[in-house]
Parts: C-alpha cells; sequence; structure tokens
C-alpha cells in the first residue's frame, strides 16, 4: 500500500506470533548511510552518476528530495537511481528542504549548504526538531558559515547561509559520522586543506564516495582513530552498487540466533570494520554467525523491489552473513563496539534471551535518537519477560536464558524463556522492528506491536521478508457493516487511512456482477445465470478502480439500474459463495484489513479483531444517498435484511454506532479507542 504522494504505508499495529523456525535467505534494502551518501556524493559530481540497490526508505526519500531541491537532476527507473549534479547547477534551494525524520539528511546536507551561497533552511518533523544540531553547526561556523536553529543546542529548523569558506582543523568532542561528513563535504567548498580528526573511527563511506569521485581526500588510521584530510575539488560522476544495510541485517542475524531452530543467511552486506561490531558481540555471545565471501551483488534490490541490476563498483567490503540458533551468554558491550548504537536495540533482544547479565555501556547518546531510545530498550526488555535497568549512562540486561540448558538460547523445551507481550515503538523503527525479533523468539502465541509504521522509514519489506523467512505476522481485522448511508465508506476509508491498512468495498464486489448481469443481459433474478457470472469473474475491488473482466466499472456501478439489480444479485447463495471466498483471499494475501459490507462480522469474518455495526436515522441516511431516491435505499434495506443467504443483522459482537448528527472525526476516534 502508498499513501497519497507515493510513499508506502505500513500498518500501525501488527502481531507477530512466536514458535516458527526461521529459514533461508534475503537480501535487506541498500544501505541507508551509503545511500544518503551516495545522492549528496552525486550531486556534486560533474555528470551523471548511476546509484543501484539504493535504500528506498523514508529517511533516503528526503535525501534525494532535497538534492533535486537543491539543482541535481534525479531520475528512478525502477532498478537504478541516476544523478545529474555539478556545482554549477547547485544552489540554495528555493523553500525550505524537509529532512523528514532523518538527522542523517539534515547533517549533511548542512554540510553542503554552508558551502552554497544565499540561506538553505532545512526542517524536520516534530521528533527531528527535538534532536541538537549543535555538533554539527560548530564546525561549519568556525568554517565561515552561518548556522541558526533553537536554542542552545541548536534545534531544528536549521538556516545556514554559506559562501566563502575556509578549512579547518576540527576534532569532534563525541566521535560522529555525521559530523564529519558536514565537515568534509564543506571542506569540498573551502579554501586550503580540511581535516577531521576522529578518536575512534566512525563509519566511512563518506570518505568511500569522495575517492570513488576522485576528491583530493587523505585517509591516516592513527590507533582507534583516523585523520582524513580533503581539499576542494571537482568530483567526477560514478557508478556504484550500494551494499545491504548491516545494521537492518543486524535484526535477522540476531532472529536467527534466538528463534529456536533457526538458520539465516542475509546476502551482499556492507561488511566494513566499523559496521560489523554487533557480528563481534553475538560471537562474543556464543553465537553462531560468520561472514561468507565477498561477491559485490545488487545488494537491496531484491527487498526494494529494484529486480536484478548490473553491478557498478561496490562501496567497501561487502559479504553474505550466516546465522544459527544457539545457546547465548552474557557480555559487556562498550558504545565504541556499536558506533552510532544502531544495532543496540536488537543487541538487547538477544541479551534478554541470554544467560546472564549483559551491560551495554556508555549508552547516553541512545536518548536522543529517534526516540529516547534508552528508555524504550529498557521498556522492551521489561515486557518480554527480562530484567532491565538504567544505570547512569549503562544499560543492564538480566537474560532468561539458559546457556547450558536444553539446547537453543534459552532452554526450557527449546524455547527462547521470552514472554508475548505487547509494546508501543512509539513510531521509533528499529525499536518496532526489534520487537517483531523478539515476538518471533516468544514462543507459540502472538505479541502486539504498536507504533509499527515508523518501519517504513528505513525498511518498507519488513513485514514480506518476515514472512519469506517463515514467520508469521498479520495486521488487524477490522470489519464494518450496516445499511445504505450509515457511513460505511467513509468510516471504513479513515480507519484504514489513520492504521496503515488495506480497504476492501465488498458492495462493490456485488454491485460489479450486478453491473456485468445488466450488462450482459442476463436477468439479475436468474439466480443459476448470475451466479455462473459471479464464479467466472475476474474482479479486482480496488482501489484505485474497480474492474470486472478487464473493465473498469469505477463509476459504472453506481447508476440507478445498478442499484435496482444489486440486492437481487446479493440475495443469491451461489454469488455469495463466490464472493465471500475472494473477499477471504483478499484478507489473506493483505495479512488484513479494513472490509466493510453487510456481512463482514457475522459471515465473512466472524473472527475480526473489531467488528462494528454502523446505523443512522431512515431520513438522515436517505439525505446521505442523495443520489439513489430514498424509497429505493429503503427497498435495498427491506431486501438486504430479510433475504435467507446472510441478511443485514448485527453480529452479536460487534459496536453499534449510531452515526446520526455525529462528525466522522469522532465516529473516528471512537472506534480507533477500541483497538488500543
Ligand atoms: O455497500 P453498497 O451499498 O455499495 O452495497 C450494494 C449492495 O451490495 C447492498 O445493497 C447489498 O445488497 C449488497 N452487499 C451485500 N453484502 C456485502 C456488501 C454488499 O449483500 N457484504
Amino acid at each position: 500500500m502508498t499513501s497519497g504522494h507515493g510513499r508506502p504505508v505500513l500498518p500501525e499495529t501488527v502481531l507477530v506470533a512466536g514458535g516458527m523456525p526461521l529459514g533461508g535467505e534475503l537480501r535487506v534494502p541498500g544501505d541507508k548511510s551509503i545511500s544518503h551518501r551516495a545522492l549528496i556524493v552525486g550531486a556534486l559530481g560533474e555528470g551523471t552518476s548511476l546509484l543501484r540497490g539504493l535504500s528506498d526508505g523514508d529517511d533516503v526519500r528526503r535525501t534525494r528530495d532535497a538534492v533535486a531541491a537543491l539543482g541535481a537532476e534525479v531520475h528512478d527507473d525502477g532498478e537504478v537511481v541516476t544523478v545529474t549534479g555539478g556545482r554549477s547547477l547547485l544552489h540554495a534551494p528555493l523553500g525550505p528542504l524537509d529532512c523528514g525524520n532523518s538527522g542523517t539528511s539534515m547533517r549533511l546536507l548542512a554540510g553542503v549548504a554552508a558551502g552554497l551561497a544565499g540561506v538553505t533552511v532545512l526542517a524536520g518533523d516534530a521528533s527531528l526538531s527535538a534532536r541538537p544540531m549543535d555538533r554539527v553547526a560548530a564546525p561549519l561556523r568556525a568554517m565561515g558559515a552561518t548556522v541558526t536553529g533553537n536554542g542552545p543546542r541548536c534545534l531544528p529548523p536549521l538556516a545556514v547561509t554559506g559562501g566563502s569558506l575556509e578549512g579547518i582543523t576540527w576534532t569532534p568532542e563525541v566521535a560522529s559520522a555525521q559530523v564529519k561528513s558536514a565537515v568534509l563535504l564543506a571542506g569540498l567548498f573551502a579554501a586550503g586543506e580540511t581535516a577531521v580528526r576522529e578518536r575512534v573511527r566512525t563509519r566511512p563511506h563518506t570518505e568511500e564516495l569522495l575517492a570513488l569521485a576522485g576528491a583530493d581526500i587523505e585517509v591516516t588510521d592513527e590507533g582507534a582513530g583516523r585523520t582524513v584530510r580533503v581539499r576542494a575539488s571537482s568530483l567526477r560522476p560514478f557508478d556504484v552498487v550500494v551494499p545491504g544495510d548491516p545494521s537492518q541485517a543486524a535484526f535477522w542475524v540476531v532472529a536467527a540466533c534466538v528463534v529456536p531452530k533457526s538458520a539465516l543467511r542475509v546476502r551482499g552486506v556492507y561488511a566494513g570494520e566499523t559496521r560489523t561490531g554487533f557480528l563481534s558481540v553475538l560471537r562474543r555471545m556464543g553465537a553462531r554467525v560468520g561472514l561468507d565471501g565477498g561477491a559485490p551483488g545488487p545488494a537491496g534490490a531484491a527487498a526494494n523491489g529494484r529486480g536484478a541490476v548490473a553491478a557498478g563498483s561496490s562501496v567497501g567490503a561487502v559479504a553474505d552473513v550466516t546465522a544459527q540458533w544457539g545457546p547465548l551468554s552474557a557480555t559487556v558491550v562498550d558504545a565504541s563496539e556499536i558506533p552510532s548504537l544502531d544495532e543496540v536495540p536488537v543487541l538487547a533482544v538477544a541479551a534478554a534471551c541470554a544467560e546472564g547479565t549483559t551491560r551495554f555501556v556508555g549508552m547516553g547518546e541512545l536518548r536522543v535518537k529517534e526516540s529516547d531510545r534508552l528508555r524504550a530498550v529498557a521498556r522492551l526488555v521489561s515486557a518480554v519477560g527480562a530484567v532491565a535497568r538504567i544505570e547512569g549512562e549503562d544499560l543492564v540486561v538480566e537474560g532468561v536464558g539458559d546457556a547450558g540448558g536444553t539446547g537453543g538460547a534459552g532452554g526450557v523445551g527449546g524455547a527462547s524463556g521470552l514472554h508475548h507481550f505487547r509494546f508501543d515503538s512509539e513510531g521509533d523503527h528499529r525499536m518496532a522492528m526489534a520487537a517483531a525479533v523478539a515476538a518471533l523468539a516468544a514462543g507459540p502465541g502472538e505479541s502486539r506491536i504498536d507504533g509499527f509504521g515508523g518501519v517504513a522509514t528505513s525498511y518498507p519489506a519488513f513485514l514480506a521478508h518476515l514472512r519469506h523467512v517463515g514467520g508469521h505476522a498479520r495486521v488487524q481485522l477490522v470489519a464494518i457493516d450496516g445499511p445504505a448511508g450509515s457511513g460505511k465508506s467513509t468510516v471504513s476509508r479513515a480507519i484504514a487511512e489513520r492504521l496503515g491498512l488495506d480497504r476492501l468495498d465488498t458492495g462493490a464486489m456485488y454491485r460489479a456482477v450486478a453491473w456485468a448481469a445488466l450488462e450482459r443481459g442476463i436477468d439479475p433474478e436468474d439466480a443459476p445465470g448470475v451466479a455462473e457470472l459471479a464464479h467466472e469473474a475476474v474482479i479486482d475491488p480496488g482501489p484505485p478502480d474497480v474492474v470486472i473482466d478487464g473493465v473498469v466499472v469505477t463509476s459504472a456501478i453506481r447508476t440507478p439500474e445498478v442499484n435496482r439489480a444489486v440486492s437481487a444479485v446479493a440475495a443469491n447463495p451461489s454469488v455469495r459463495a463466490a464472493l465471500v471466498e475472494r473477499q477471504r483471499a483478499w484478507a489473506v494475501a493483505h495479512g488484513g484489513g479494513v472490509v466493510e459490507g453487510r456481512d463482514i462480522g457475522t459471515v465473512v469474518f466472524p473472527h475480526a479483531d473489531l467488528k462494528v455495526f454502523l446505523t443512522a436515522a431512515p431520513e438522515e441516511r436517505a439525505r446521505r444517498r442523495r443520489e439513489e431516491p430514498s424509497e429505493g435505499v429503503a427497498r435495498r434495506d427491506q431486501l438486504d435484511s430479510t433475504r435467507t443467504a446472510s441478511p443485514l443483522v448485527q453480529a452479536a459482537d460487534a459496536r453499534l454506532v449510531d452515526t446520526t448528527c455525529r462528525s466522522v472525526d469522532e465516529v473516528i476516534a471512537e472506534i480507533l479507542s477500541w483497538l488500543r
């Protein structure tokens, strides 16, 4: 499903079943960090760069839209994204650059904006607007740019006034790849040399891509640290394959380690040392994980629907990661092992399954991620039945596992020892995915994860991949029944949109059959004739269009002739059998959804998560269905309610909502409250 602006939407609430072993192989989306940088360095290159396997998550789309707003030309043919850039094309944008939830976009683009004449405003959503930008503002100011934000920690929106910059040598207080990148990108526009000294090495993708684009750049390792020097240079275009994102691979690697009897292979993952610290942590815990080979395949292709693509240059080392279920024991994890701390939420799930007490040392930075992740991780660990404590900057997890027990992460009977749970990720994508991994490990039964929609920011195919490796996840099924004019369509559309679910209008299916019968000269009362038609017709209920046997009938099914014919067609038990089967198949294919009709809660989905029966006063219903004469509406209601096959009745466990004189918002709020 996609939203109005073509962005993928995922359901807000997901129910994940545990107890199924995971197996097989998969490719995770193209690395986000590399994708952002490939777009930006591509926009700076003089000519057209080809980017393959680019992440299609929301964050990277923000950077993509931003480089276009800065003057680069961006095209996506479904397999390859091309970026045509160059100094002469780039300019300060006309309006603010909307970075959404993406801190990477904001910090990196601040570096580019510092090099452009004029004012660039960088804005973000509420969560990004609470994230400090002072660490990136300080070096850019030292280079000569003016950077303003809110308050002492320079909260977004940021206004960057760029222009003539001077090179500096900068030693960030806290190692940060984003700050380093911003300074290096600004350094491309600065007079003289710009150097960044890191006490601890951070992910090197900006350096890797700048080198690929022929920048005047020099990298020197010094103990655990590194110095990167860059000078103003003209960049050339490049052709690159973005490898799989190790921080996304980490979810599957940990899942294989903690879900009994599982084994998984994640193909074509970026395997540079700064990104694979989580594998060392897992190895210390006794996990059976490995790095295999180094084929630079088109990583991300399968995940983001870009299909197979010819290989360009690879960025850094690429390998398959393999992982297998087995007993885990506690360890000590230092923040420096997991730069940017992205894998901490899922490593905490591994720690919850392990025997003993794992300490994550120096996790303060987690407080300023997409959510207060330190608190969120502790909440998740407690929800699954292990013990979590925050001690200063440390997170302490007492696992429930039994490493020497009956085999498996947790011991007893091959189970992980985790409980089923209910968890609200509050929109934080990594927390939602870590919770899904915990749910897969939590033995038979379902866990409920709220706030799941945020996963679309980085891994739109996550649920599809979960099913691909054998996990079971479903979304909620909401049944909305009621007579004509009771508000079913408006309400079900709004509920579907709010929950990120797909919607099925079953009335449109009966109408399509009625239309086809009239079209073919079949009398709607001719039960065998209409039944044969219904069994043979191919119906796509949309959205966007209702199509029967290849003919688009979206508006043709709303005519007075169809209104008059449809109740007879719908009273035909054989027609109902044919359509009910397809309605059930639709729900399986969509993993749930919002389904509206007359018999959804009683016959089609008697086990729906929520059943709503809408009604309204007859005069109000007649007013809402102005296009249909009121006697027609009344006749249809009468036929629908008195027929023998699945008459319109309120299911015993359906909630009755009278929509007379109530606003849509009020009704929606009431229905949503029942789902919480
Ligand atoms: O919802 P709508 O008014 O478009 O439905 C048209 C007709 O389709 C209804 O009057 C009813 O006869 C039939 N119908 C049905 N069962 C459903 C949905 C619609 O019988 N689940």
